[in-house]
This record gives C-alpha cells, structure tokens and sequence, in this order.
C-alpha cells in the first residue's frame, strides 16, 4: 500500500520511514505524489489540529492514503512556548537557526535548572474512507545554553533529553530515533496499526 507523507522535512520522511516499512507500506514524499510546492496552513492551536489538518489537505488532493507530524516545542519557562508556533517562532516559518538564536534570547539568564522542556510529537494517519489513526509522543529534557552539535533539524542543537548531557544534535539521529518524541509517537502507532 502507497502511503503519501505529509511533509517536505526529510529527517521527518526517514524517521517514519523506518516504521511504515515494516506494515508493509511505502511511503512515498509529497514531491513524488506531485505535490512539491504545496503550502498547507497550519492554523490549528494544538499539535493535534494542524497534524489533521496536514493528513486531510493531502488525502482530499490525492484521494490516497496519508501520514503527517506535527511537533512542538514546550519550554517551562516560557509558559509552553514556542509549543505550536515552534515552526515560525522567530517571526519567519522555517528559519531554524533564527528559531533557536529566539529561543535562546528569551532564556537569558534561566539558570539551568529551571530550563526543562519537553517536545510533543502527533502523527495522524488518515484514510480516502474517513478512517483515522492518532498517536502522541513525548520526549522529556531542557534547553542547553548555547548550541551544541551538527546532526539533525529545528532545535535539536539546543534540547538535551533527560538523563542525558549531550544535545540531540551531539547524540546523533540513530540514538535520537531511539529516545525521542516522533519515535515514541511511532511505536504507538505501531502498536495502533498491529491492532488494526
Ligand atoms: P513542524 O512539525 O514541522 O511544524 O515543526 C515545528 C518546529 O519544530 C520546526 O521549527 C521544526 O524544525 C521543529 N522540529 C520538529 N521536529 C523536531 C525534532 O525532532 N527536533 C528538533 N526540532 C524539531
């Protein structure tokens, strides 16, 4: 079964490849579904309205199965923020390195203890027939005080995961995809699918 991705973010594409695989499924990108430049609105408050609304927008255009992510990043300090805005937090969508030089402004002078943090990850699955699958994923940790490491995407220069001292960006994506949030969302829906 062809299954289109809902997201242009290769890192994404890879972590999710790694499970749909095993159902069987082939995860196909939006560039070769034909929808390269397509700009969904991600216009949802939760992570859960604009996975939805990423899933559906795509299933409606290709009338083929579909799966979509959306992640957030919830900082104590900031009362949850950048949470649903993490993607355009700087002001501009996407600009990761601006995200994260925002992030770190507006933690000036948070003393590391009171820098937790916690990233929530939905996956949503949906089908041409209405049917749906939903899984959350969390993953635990804090905001490092300067970036630190060179793999991955967003904020994983800056976010150290509990019981860790390193960043997600010094772990390495093969121990992030063991440990984090899109992963813990994933084996969800594992367990989600092998129900089915
Ligand atoms: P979205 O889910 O693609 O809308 O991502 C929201 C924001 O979180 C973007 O700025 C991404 O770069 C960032 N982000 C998403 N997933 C991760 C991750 O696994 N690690 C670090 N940053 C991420």
């Amino acid at each position: 079964m062809r299954i289109i991705a809902a997201s242009q973010n290769k890192h994404k594409l890879v972590e999710i490849n790694a499970i749909t695989k095993d159902f069987g499924m082939e995860l196909v990108s939006m560039k070769d579904a034909g929808l390269g430049d397509l700009d969904i609105e991600e216009n949802g408050s939760t992570c859960e309205e604009n996975s939805l609304i990423k899933a559906e927008a795509v299933c409606r255009l290709t009338g083929e199965p579909v799966i979509a992510d959306d992640t957030g990043l919830c900082v104590d300090a900031l009362d949850g923020a950048p949470g649903v805005h993490s993607a355009r937090y700087s002001g501009v969508h996407g600009d990761d390195a601006a995200n994260r030089a925002t992030l770190l402004k507006n933690l000036e002078g948070v003393p590391s203890e009171k820098r937790t943090a916690h990233f929530i990850c939905v996956i949503t699955m949906v089908w041409p027939d209405g049917k749906k699958l939903v899984a959350r994923g969390i993953c635990e940790g804090s905001i490092a005080t300067e970036e630190h490491g060179e793999e991955g995407f967003g904020y994983d220069r800056l976010f150290i995961p509990k019981g860790y001292d390193k960043t997600f960006a010094q772990l390495g994506t093969e121990e992030k995809n063991h440990i984090g949030h899109r992963h813990n969302a994933l084996v969800k829906l594992r367990e989600m699918l092998e129900q089915q």
